[in-house]
């Protein structure tokens, strides 16, 4: 049984594919221990495990020392490359920059920077002393920066010029912040720096490239990022070193890296997708990979993978969907020849999507599936098999997947239900920062509850069907409408918001508003215009709302909770479902 109508994508056996797949999954799934894993990793003397020295410090201390680790091309076009031996040098002194600041372990060292060569340089050099690194997505305004800033106490901040002026008047409330290092790349800002602010490349020029890292266990935090939930503001998902094992093990397996690889992943550090494969994965593979400063724009996309020859393209549905409707015609133009491999994850990739791929590249977008509190990927469609359009694919070895009811019980094949993870893997998050108790609430009888509806099939295909709260996906970004919400309403004319994700054909869904008004405040366009530009200021573009409604009031329960599924219900036409706790008019 599938659910999709599309016919399967079927792979040639693998003595006659022309790459043999890292992986043959029905042999290795079998039999599999985590063990082999944890054994081809390098391991720090005396047993520790750092993500750094595994993605960049054991590749630069041997035979692959001189090979490109990072191609960098900058938005303006700048171009530049950093062999495994730069990388190591460069994070070595970032990590005696940090030492010289009075960073130790398990320290909060944030990064809210574009995707220049230096974020990677510090994020690195963070893992080195032993901190906790927490990359902040670049275009968020100074709200989310604050609420995270503060909830994690994180005590350094780099940061660029422009970014560090955004975020101005946050700077006071942020009582345990001591030091922000301002990255001044390339001398692109000519203005001078703000008052106790350090320079990064001052800092660097003092700093000696020699540095032992700092011996961490496998159980020592390395990397916290923020995630949505249904409730309260985001929560920090803190990730330890081991979750290397799995990053590196699905880099292989999920994606198919191999020695000769250049990696192009679209993702932004600032979500978890750009660290656990935009960072740690591939160069823990040792592979070489491109980071492209820019945004989204199909044909300098097509470009850059014509002009870095780039064999494995990791990117998101929206993107892909983005791609589809700039036209066939546009990949024809340029020299796609050196792809072998491309993936997708972040959202469900509809059907026509993973067969757009084959006919245009000639090969599948084979989904994948996970979240930042899982840290590396899950569930997968392989190199090794064949390609269910719709299907997120199969569990990755040493990972237990299950459907199950409200009641947590298993519901039989092909029912829709809960997915849920079999509590360990490697790369499990290992808490919420300050927030034991929602942590705690996300596991139930045996099993960690993702958030997520799917279903499997009887070849063990997973299928998602949906999320099971209020949490919207937009472009592959998960928003919280609480969040949202408390931004709507510090607008003065604002008495109430709701938030909902409204369904998009190309970035899923986004995310629509309804607001009720203060007395003595009248609906216009302009007062609209007004609320969504503040909330796109405290926010940032990609989370605030793209459509906003005026209400007289909002649906609340008995308890005063805003019914964000009856508006939902509401605006699309749905219908109300159970109506009993909606609080009388
Ligand atoms: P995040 O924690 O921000 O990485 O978001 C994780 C969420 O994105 C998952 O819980 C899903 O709701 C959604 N997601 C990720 N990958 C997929 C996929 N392949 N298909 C459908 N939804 C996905």
């Amino acid at each position: 049984m599938t659910t999709s109508s599309f016919p399967i994508i079927s792979k040639p056996a693998i003595e006659d594919m022309e790459t043999k797949p890292n992986l043959d999954y029905d042999k290795v799934r079998g039999n599999f221990d985590w063990q082999q894993m944890y054994d081809e990793l390098d391991w720090l003397p005396g047993g520790g495990l750092n993500k750094a020295h595994e993605a960049i410090d054991r590749h630069a201390n041997g035979r692959n020392r001189d090979k490109i680790a990072m191609i960098w091309e900058g938005k303006n076009g700048e171009k530049e490359t950093y062999t495994l031996r730069q990388m190591k040098e460069q994070s070595n002194k970032f990590a005696n920059v940090l030492t010289s600041l009075g960073i130790e372990k398990g320290d909060r060292v944030f990064i809210y920077m574009e995707r220049l060569p230096e974020l990677y340089f510090a994020f690195f050099g963070i893992l080195k002393v032993g901190a906790v690194a927490g990359p902040l997505f670049s275009a968020f305004g100074p709200d989310p920066v604050k609420d995270r800033m503060l909830d994690s106490e994180a005590k350094v901040l780099v940061t660029q010029p422009d970014l560090r002026r955004k975020i101005t008047p946050i700077i006071p409330v942020l009582f345990e912040l001591q030091h922000m290092v301002i990255v001044n790349k390339n001398n692109r800002d000519p203005q001078p720096l703000m008052s106790g602010d350090l320079s990064y490349e001052e800092e660097m020029s003092k700093a000696t490239a020699n540095f032992d890292t700092v011996i961490t266990s496998q159980y020592d935090y390395s990397i916290m990022h923020y995630t949505s939930g249904t409730t309260g503001k985001p929560k920090g998902a803190v990730h330890r070193h081991q979750a290397v094992v799995q990053q590196y093990a699905t880099g292989k397996w999920a994606l198919d890296l191999q020695e000769d690889d250049i990696y192009f992943c679209t993702a932004d550090p600032g979500w978890v997708t750009g660290t656990s494969y935009g960072m740690i994965a591939p160069w823990t593979n040792g592979v070489t990979q491109l980071i492209y400063e820019g945004g989204f724009r199909a044909s300098k996309w097509y470009q850059l993978i014509q002009d870095y020859n780039v064999t494995v393209f990791y990117t998101a549905p929206t993107a892909i969907r983005m791609l589809m409707k700039a036209g066939d015609d546009i990949p024809g133009r340029y020299d796609m020849s050196s792809l072998r491999f491309m993936a997708s994850v972040g959202e469900p990739l509809n059907p026509e999507a993973v067969v757009w791929g084959n006919d245009v590249f000639g090969m599948p977008f084979h989904d994948n599936w996970w979240q930042t509190e899982t840290g590396a990927i899950m569930c997968a469609n392989y190199a090794c098999q064949d390609v269910n359009p719709g299907s997120m694919g199969r569990p990755i070895p040493g990972v237990e997947l299950g459907i199950v009811d409200d009641e947590y019980n298993e519901v039989p094949v092909g029912e829709d239900g809960n997915l849920v993870v079999r509590p360990t893997w490697p790369s499990m998050f290992h808490t919420y920062w300050n927030n034991t108790e929602m942590y705690n609430s996300r596991f139930r009888k045996g099993w960690y509850i993702t958030g997520d509806t799917a279903r499997v099939d009887e070849n063990g295909y997973y299928w998602f069907v949906g999320r099971a709260d209020d949490v919207i996906n937009t472009a592959g970004h998960l928003v919280g409408p609480f969040e949202v919400e408390s931004a709507l309403i510090e607008h003065p004319a604002v008495a109430e918001a709701g938030v909902i994700g409204k369904p998009d054909p190309i970035a899923m869904e986004i995310v629509k508003a309804f607001v009720s008004l203060k007395d003595g405040y009248e609906e216009s366009t302009e007062l609209r215009r007004d609320i969504m530009r503040f909330s796109r200021q405290k926010l940032a573009a990609a989370v605030a709302p793209r459509e906003l409604d005026f209400v007289p009031t909002l649906p609340k329960t008995r308890s005063g909770k805003i019914m964000r599924r009856l508006l939902k219900a509401r605006e699309l036409g749905l219908p109300e479902g159970d109506t009993s706790t909606l609080e009388d008019d």
